[in-house]
């Protein structure tokens, strides 16, 4: 009989949202998981991260499918989907409430903006999250649950958002990551107040990319995160998340993004670096890995 091996594979995925086609940034990403996985003897998942059903669609997710086995990349079967997995999503918030560290939060966007200008107005700067959008202001986070009761029932617009302060304050320890990617080596604290109440369930489509994420990764049993700079700063939240529901803390690789002729990080609107026009205009996978700094 052969020995059952003595340490479980690492594992690695894979995580596109399939709301544009893939471009070169993903192809990056895509190629080091594969490579590292291979690297580690370890295993890799393909997982579609497709919870904003208003912006995926079923044709970009199967050139997802298309533009990796062009790659000549392999994943395991059956692929994740994360809008057949709402309730695990659900199950995480109910904890989440359970615990007192969510609340309803009805501004609209607009409604948000309007109360910065007012406050700036009269006032200093309202503070900014590393992604510059204006923090969430305070009042629905008091409002007596009474009153969020009665306009939920009422059916007002609401998302569900965290309580950074008192979910910190459970916590009680800082929060730290291992960080493998060149830009940050290291074992990392670093503090996810700077997001504010970040949001956790949206009203146009479940869960949140945040709150989706760590879920699935730990069902997964996801080891190694590998994916590009514009998450780096998200991890702090991740990590609170995980320490939170009691998930465990896969080790961080980000790695360098791509950017466009214009030194812009490559969006999927942006056409010519898509891989499939790219393949269409006769380069092979090996000229990508050359376009992507990969040989
Ligand atoms: N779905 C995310 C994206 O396409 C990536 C999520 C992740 O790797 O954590 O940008």
């Amino acid at each position: 009989m052969p020995e059952k091996p003595a340490t479980t594979p690492p594992v690695f995925r894979f995580a596109p949202s399939p709301n544009g086609y893939l471009h070169l940034g993903h192809a990056l990403s895509a190629l080091l998981n594969n490579d590292m996985a291979k690297a580690a003897a370890g295993r890799l998942l393909l997982r579609i991260e497709d919870i904003d059903i208003t912006r995926c669609r079923p044709d970009y997710e199967a050139a997802i499918h298309d533009d990796l086995a062009w790659l000549g990349i392999n994943y395991e079967r059956p692929v994740r989907r994360q809008s057949e997995h709402t309730d695990a999503y659900r199950a995480a918030l109910d904890r989440l409430k359970g615990m007192d560290l969510v609340y309803p939060a009805f501004m609209s966007r607009g409604e948000v903006k309007r109360f910065v200008s007012q406050q700036e107005a009269a006032g200093p700067q309202w503070p900014r999250d590393p992604d510059g959008a204006p923090l969430y202001p305070p009042q629905d986070r008091h409002l007596p649950q009474s009153e969020a009761e009665a306009r939920i029932a009422a059916g007002d617009q609401h998302v569900w958002r965290l309580d950074m302060t008192k979910a910190l304050a459970m916590v009680q320890k800082e929060l730290s990551f291992v960080e493998t990617g060149p830009a940050h080596a290291g074992t990392l604290t670093l503090d996810p107040a700077v997001w504010g109440d970040v949001m956790l369930w949206r009203w146009d489509a479940p869960s949140s990319y945040h709150l989706s994420v760590v879920v699935d990764d730990a069902l997964q049993g996801v080891t190694h995160l590998v994916r590009g700079l514009d998450l780096f700063q998200a991890t702090p939240v991740h990590r609170l998340l995980q320490t939170l529901l009691g998930l465990p803390a896969p080790i961080y690789h980000h790695h360098r993004l791509i950017l466009g002729g214009d030194g812009r990080k490559l969006s999927k609107s942006q056409g010519d670096t898509a891989l499939a026009a790219l393949r269409a205009s006769g380069l092979t996978p090996l000229d990508i890995r050359h376009r992507v700094g990969l040989v």
